[in-house]
């Protein structure tokens, strides 16, 4: 018993002489005790099933990434589906007319991203021959693409390891290394850029980053993390502290602007006069029916685009507040049906479109919702 006592208070006097010591080694070898428990997590209960994870190349990884920025895997799944069957190579997609890629993201949202895809493909058609790059300069060059993007797309298909900076991966680190401070600001992005270098190993470099990806998606989530399941909770420091919630720190939100607009819903039969918008502003190059402010004269606007100038209203359908991410718009459907007249001239970015048909054009969602709701 006596002895018990001497050795347990001869190693607490060791460990107290040298605490600052062991915490700097086990700062300095985060492979250790993150990197190796994430590898073997991931074997068990990782993600393997996502349509991007089968047949991969850096040509589906790119496109997968892409769409997962800003946007729920489950929203991804049936969008990665489709873009992939009507564009299975780069060259299909370099080769298609962006309108039709734009149709092939209608709904999806931020349309600069596949504005972006499709100028890239052109890219890599013309200077590397369709095939993708596997430089990260060469694919950090590409528009669109950022050091995570390229990163995870070099690191993904087993080309180079390369640390990446997702969200996911930005609120398991900050969590479990228990970085303070606004992770926007330079400094501090660059202090987790490091870190998460440090993380990524020489070997399995394929697999370490789908599973910290798959760690944030799944376990250690913003609000509802669930540290019993892991496989870092017994080095993770900001559960040791009792401040999971206050890490990553918020941004402070910023007050969204709020316009108001009146949507033209002009029907013809079972034709809507959709016009194509320009290609800066709310909703670039996107369909979308004509959208006035609330005080210019709906019917001066209906003569000088048409030359109709009897129109009947319809009942209208309910104001609502569609949400962008620096916006708030409120949206005034007017119901109009001009089917007994005949329409004399039209601009050359207005069309009719049969209703059916405008799921398969580039709108956006605020469209879609008038639509369901006619
Ligand atoms: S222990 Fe909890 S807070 Fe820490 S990394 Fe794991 S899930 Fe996140």
């Amino acid at each position: 018993m006596g002895s018990y006592y001497l050795y347990s208070d001869l190693y607490r006097g060791i460990y107290r002489r040298y605490k600052n010591y062991w915490l700097e080694l086990t700062k300095q070898n985060p492979q250790e005790i993150f990197t190796k428990p994430i590898l073997h997590w991931w074997s068990e209960h990782g993600r393997k099933d996502l349509p991007w994870q089968k047949n991969k190349t850096p040509y589906r990884t790119w496109v997968s990434e892409i769409m997962l920025q800003q946007t729920q895997v489950k929203t991804v799944i049936p969008y990665f589906t489709k873009f992939i069957s009507k564009f299975p190579k780069i060259n299909d997609l370099a080769n298609s007319e962006q309108s039709e890629v734009m149709s092939h993201w209608s709904g999806l949202g931020y349309y600069s991203r596949a504005r972006n895809l499709h100028k890239a493909a052109l890219i890599i058609k013309k200077d590397y021959g369709g095939i993708f790059p596997n430089k990260f300069d060469e694919i950090l060059s590409l528009p669109g693409i950022g050091p995570s993007t390229a990163g995870a797309i070099l690191s993904l298909n087993n080309i180079e390891p390369r640390a990446i900076m997702d969200g996911n991966v930005k609120r398991v680190l900050s969590r479990h290394f228990f970085i303070e401070g606004d992770l926007t600001k330079a400094g501090m992005l660059k202090k987790i850029w490091k870190l998460s270098e440090r993380c990524t190993p020489e070997t399995d470099f394929d697999i370490y980053t789908q599973a910290i990806m798959d760690l944030g998606a799944t376990v250690c989530l913003p609000k509802k993390y669930k540290c019993d399941q892991c496989p870092v909770v017994k080095s993770c420091i900001a559960k040791k502290k009792n401040k999971i919630e206050l890490i990553p720190q918020k941004k402070a939100k910023k007050q969204k602007r709020k316009i108001e607009y009146n949507f033209l819903v002009i029907r013809s039969e079972d034709s809507f006069l959709l016009e194509q918008r320009d290609a800066n502003g709310i909703w670039p190059g996107l369909w979308s029916f004509p959208t006035l402010e609330t005080d210019e004269k709906v019917e001066s606007w209906i003569e000088s685009n048409t030359g109709i100038s009897k129109i009947n209203y319809q009942n209208n359908i309910d104001s609502f507040t569609h949400s962008l991410s620096h916006i708030d718009i409120q949206i005034n459907p007017v119901i109009i049906d001009i089917s007994d007249s005949k329409v004399e001239r039209l601009k050359k970015n207005m069309t009719f479109i049969k209703a059916q048909k405008i799921n398969s054009i580039a709108t956006s969602k605020a469209v879609k919702k008038i639509i369901d709701r006619l």
